[in-house]
């Protein structure tokens, strides 16, 4: 048989687009100026920097001077919550509202500010994965700096009611940041209808070049600089620009809007048609809520596997998938999102995130299911445990 290569792992990464990487290409070769230089070749490498990001606002609906260049989406998220606390703390607020499951750039940037003396509130995601936007307000206090809550989860690709839940801070004076990844080139985003005050973005998850990001930050806000040195992004983020990142990551948003609507109802078909086979599967489960998600991932759990013995077998087969993070991957703790749904450890820990790209095919949609449906059961007629599992209830 001839062997197949299906790649369904783009929530950890995509291929750079051909014609990304070619409008990035000049500011790789003949464009090497810097863009704070007088002459010509660094003149034209900052105009590069400034359209990119009169680009990055249009799509948005943000004015450029809102549009931050950074490395990325952990960087941007860095930023936005350390950058906004400590700002905040000297106004007696020192407290951040964010929830259990979000990506570990932000999770993990709350517990250092923990450390640093702030009080952290994790929202309950319940078992869907969706934040409520009643419970969010009756968490906000006097003293609470900073709401952080992510559009659309890693893991599961839960989608968050982002235009409610900014509702609620604008309505009680409080700072609201989105880690929006995984959302930015699926969903729309309006950070004015949306009532966002800072947003993060990165260009790799969106067919743009790994390294490059931007934080959007709601003019009148003001977090502290991150880092210090020359006066690159007015002053706030020094480091000569990375002209070409900043050049793909435009053009990677710009392009990832065209046909975004029929792209994702086609997408919303196959990732249906790949659920409906999987849960063909007994003690099968799809974590993560069926209608709020994103068009491309698909998040299950079967029951009596482990989620890494699961995935050298598929990689056998030649599907590039996930067991949830790719951060976590290579660790044996169960995902910490799927904890935060409530699953029992020994189900979180086998977990398959498929998220297709958009070449996918209905022939490569059936392939993964027979593929998955065949490794399920070869390993469960290994599994010293699966007859006790098979044979009780629930
Ligand atoms: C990938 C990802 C990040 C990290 O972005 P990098 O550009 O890799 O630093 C942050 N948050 C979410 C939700 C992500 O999926």
């Amino acid at each position: 048989m001839e062997k197949k290569w299906i790649y369904a792992d783009n929530a950890a990464t995509t291929k750079l687009s051909a014609e990304v990487l070619a409008d990035m290409m000049p500011y790789l070769t003949e464009i090497y100026g810097n863009p704070s230089s007088l002459y010509e070749i660094g003149t034209y490498a900052q105009k590069a920097v400034e359209t990119a990001r009169e680009k990055i606002a249009e799509c948005i609906n943000a004015h450029p001077r809102e549009i931050y260049f950074t490395s990325g989406g952990s960087e941007s998220d860095n930023w936005a919550i350390k950058g906004m606390a400590r700002a905040l703390k000297k106004k007696g607020k020192n407290h951040i509202i964010t929830t259990a499951f979000e990506h570990h750039a932000v999770l993990h940037t709350c517990q250092a500010l923990k450390r640093e003396g702030f009080e952290i509130t994790l929202l309950d995601v319940h078992e869907n994965g969706i934040v409520r936007a009643d419970e969010l307000e009756k968490a906000i206090k006097d003293t609470t700096a900073l709401v952080s809550i992510m559009y659309a989860n890693n893991e599961i690709g839960t989608v968050q009611p982002i235009e409610e839940l900014g509702a609620v801070c604008k309505k009680h004076n409080v700072i609201f940041h989105t880690d929006a990844v995984q959302a930015v080139g699926h969903l729309p985003i309006d950070v004015q209808k949306q009532n966002i005050d800072m947003l993060s973005m990165t260009a790799h998850k969106l067919h743009g070049p790994k390294g490059c990001g931007a934080l959007y930050i709601r003019k009148g806000i003001r977090p502290q600089i991150y880092i210090d040195g020359g006066s690159q992004e007015r002053g706030m983020r020094a480091g000569t620009e990375n002209v070409a990142g900043i050049v793909g990551l435009a053009s990677a948003l710009q392009r990832s809007l065209v046909d975004r609507e029929e792209r994702n109802s086609r997408m919303t078909v196959l990732r249906n048609r790949l659920i409906d086979e999987l849960l063909t599967i007994e003690k099968s489960r799809l974590n993560g809520d069926r209608n709020h998600r994103l068009p491309n991932n698909i998040n299950m759990c079967f029951e009596g596997i482990e989620g890494e013995a699961l995935l050298l077998r598929l990689d056998l087969k030649g599907i590039c998938a996930s067991s949830g993070s790719a951060c976590t991957s290579g660790s044996l703790d169960p995902s910490h999102v799927l904890l935060a749904l409530g699953l029992p450890h020994e189900i979180a820990h086998g977990s398959l995130r498929l998220s297709l790209g958009e070449d996918i095919t209905e022939e490569d949609v059936d392939y993964i299911a027979q593929s998955v449906k065949e490794v399920v059961q070869t390993l469960r007629q290994m599994s010293p445990v699966w007859e006790k599992i098979k044979n009780s209830e629930k």
